[in-house]
């Protein structure tokens, strides 16, 4: 006893205990009033009962499905081809949390309710905090949806098998299963913004399948059970189901190449494919597959929008949270008046996100029946992908550092974040393709100018500082012969206005102070550099309520 107590060199102090088994919806005031405001208040058990599964199991068992990477079995041990992937059981856990849950499909089964989108963006927001990779899949099965609508036929037979609400990971014809997830193969080497250059064919066949030869170069969770998929037919670009498993229950010919080694998204597998002969089935018409395909890519990038605020509330959290219990000369961190301009700061720019990618998916869940709400989120989706998912690498690191050293250190679930911080802007069209996206909107779908017109003007009125920059966003974007080249600057100021009135109406506490620093430009190019008078610790402790 006393030669242990002779080297019992340092006693543990002044580290914050492990955050964790907490509610990520009920101790998240601006997402319960985000989802209030945009009408889905009703969801509201829903979301508190995946809230405390987030904080829970899928913490940790994101944590393992990210620390054991999926490896791919191209053979069996007699070498035939197997193309499977396989996972931790971890991965597999968090895919069937989801799914209980409706990650991938609660928008589908509460059609019929106001604002179901809106709900389902709360799962997706609370799944991408503590799980990103498993996002994936999970986020194309749930977009596919208005994609596969353009054959009915194959909407009949593929919607309730990837709208149900069991994860059924078996290699089987997709009949037999209790669920079924779906991908999506647009990406090929020559080509991945423009998905014009790609080169796969597709051969029509006598009992009405295609047949497709070519590859992609990026084909993320090759263990899905189907994918839609571009390639060239005569009548030109045109969407493609490709089944895992054809009908006669043989393998289909697609076959993996390898997987990718990845910045982060570690859980989830992504390949690179090729297709020898694969059958395929056409969605929509012949030629008009980018035009078939856009209205998927419209709901991943509401998703990549909400992930990526997420990303930016759990760093957020867990800066909060350090700082609450980490004192460093004398006092603790949330004490000291540059650490709250700092957090305070990160507090604002995630509520500015979250206010945003929501009225957006309010703006989905209106569009079937009202034109001006379907235009608006044609453009907004863009804007929103644009600016959201670039602030989220800023804003992690941001937060990072306020771990110090522990943020750098992987058990601080930092690091992960970081990592997955970049990708929302790279994959479902990349930051300048969205800035292209907003001009090309503006100029072929007038009425989608006049819904972000709409929009934008009704917050008129509201706030001084804002109404200075409403009457400049009328006129940025004349100027025609340079407008390409200003674009991500003109999408970054109607980004942070439309932002800024979405805060007002809800009558955000933090709306003014994101007012003055992001739009009267108060504010220096980094975080944590608010005005003085703005900076509130009360702000901090309410925006994470445990
Ligand atoms: C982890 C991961 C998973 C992925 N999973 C999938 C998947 O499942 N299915 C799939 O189909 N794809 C997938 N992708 C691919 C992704 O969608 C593409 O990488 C992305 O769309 C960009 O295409 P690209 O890589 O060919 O880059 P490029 O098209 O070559 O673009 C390179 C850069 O140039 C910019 N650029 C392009 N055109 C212009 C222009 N006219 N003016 C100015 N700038 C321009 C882009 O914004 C980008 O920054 C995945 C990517 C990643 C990283």
């Amino acid at each position: 006893m006393s030669d242990f107590k002779a080297f019992d060199t340092h006693h543990v102090d002044n580290q914050p205990r492990v955050l964790e088994g907490f509610n990520a919806f009920d101790s998240d005031p601006m997402l319960q009033a985000a989802v209030a405001h945009y009408g889905a208040g009703w969801a509201r058990p829903q979301l508190s009962a995946y809230g405390a599964v987030a904080g829970s199991e899928l913490l940790e068992q994101g944590r393992l499905a990210n620390e054991n990477p999926p490896r791919l079995k191209a053979f069996d041990r007699f070498g035939h081809r197997i193309d499977e992937v396989e996972f931790h059981p971890a991965y597999h856990r968090c895919m069937t949390l989801a799914m209980e849950h409706g990650l991938h499909a609660f928008a589908w089964w509460h059609a019929d309710r106001p604002a179901a989108h809106v709900a389902r963006s709360a799962i997706t927001y609370q799944h991408a905090q503590f799980e990103a990779g498993t996002g994936c899949p999970l986020t194309m099965t749930y977009a596919a949806i208005p994609a596969l609508r353009h054959s009915p036929e194959l909407a009949a037979v593929w919607e309730p098998r990837i709208t149900s609400q069991h994860y059924d990971p078996r290699v089987l014809p997709a009949a037999d299963k209790r669920g079924c997830t779906l991908g999506m193969g647009m990406t090929e080497k020559q080509g991945g913004s423009d998905v014009r250059s790609n080169t796969t064919t597709a051969v029509a066949q006598p009992d009405g399948s295609y047949t497709l030869v070519g590859h992609k170069w990026f084909l993320s969770a090759p263990m899905c059970d189907a994918w839609l998929v571009l390639a060239q037919a005569p009548a030109g670009i045109t969407c493609f189901l490709l089944p895992k498993i054809r009908d006669d229950g043989r393998r289909n010919r697609i076959h993996i190449q390898r997987l990718k080694d990845k910045l982060g998204d570690r859980s989830n597998a992504s390949s690179e494919v090729e297709f020898q002969n694969a059958v395929g089935w056409r969605v929509g018409d012949e030629g008009r597959g980018v035009r078939t395909i856009l209205e998927m890519v419209a709901l991943t990038r509401l998703d990549c929008m909400v992930a990526s605020a997420g990303l930016m509330r759990q760093a957020t959290v867990q800066a909060i949270h350090h700082c609450r219990q980490r004192s460093a000369f004398g006092r603790p961190l949330i004490a000291q008046p540059l650490m709250q301009n700092v957090l305070h700061d990160l507090v604002i720019e995630n509520d500015g996100h979250l206010a945003l990618a929501m009225r957006v998916a309010q703006a989905v869940d209106q569009g079937p029946n009202d034109a001006v709400q379907a235009a608006f989120a044609r453009i907004a989706t863009a804007i929103g992908k644009y600016w959201i998912c670039r602030r989220a690498p800023s804003v992690v690191n941001e937060a990072q550092e306020c771990l110090g050293g522990a943020g750098y250190v992987e058990e601080s679930l930092l690091p992960r974040l970081y990592r997955q911080a970049p990708l929302n802007s790279i994959w479902e069209g990349s930051g300048n393709v969205q800035c292209l996206d907003v001009l090309r909107a503006l100029s072929r779908e007038p009425e989608t100018r006049d819904a972000l017109f709409a929009e934008l003007m009704d917050a008129r009125g509201m706030d001084p500082d804002l109404d200075r920059e409403l009457a400049g966003l009328a006129h940025a974007f004349d100027a025609a012969a340079t407008l390409e080249t200003r674009s991500r600057h003109v999408v970054e100021r109607v980004a942070l206005a439309l932002q800024a009135a979405c805060l007002l109406r809800m009558n955000h506490p933090n709306a003014t102070a994101f007012i003055r620093s992001r739009i009267a430009r108060a504010h220096g190019l980094a975080l944590g550099t608010l005005p003085a008078e703005w900076v509130s610790v009360q702000a901090i402790e309410a925006s994470f309520a445990v």
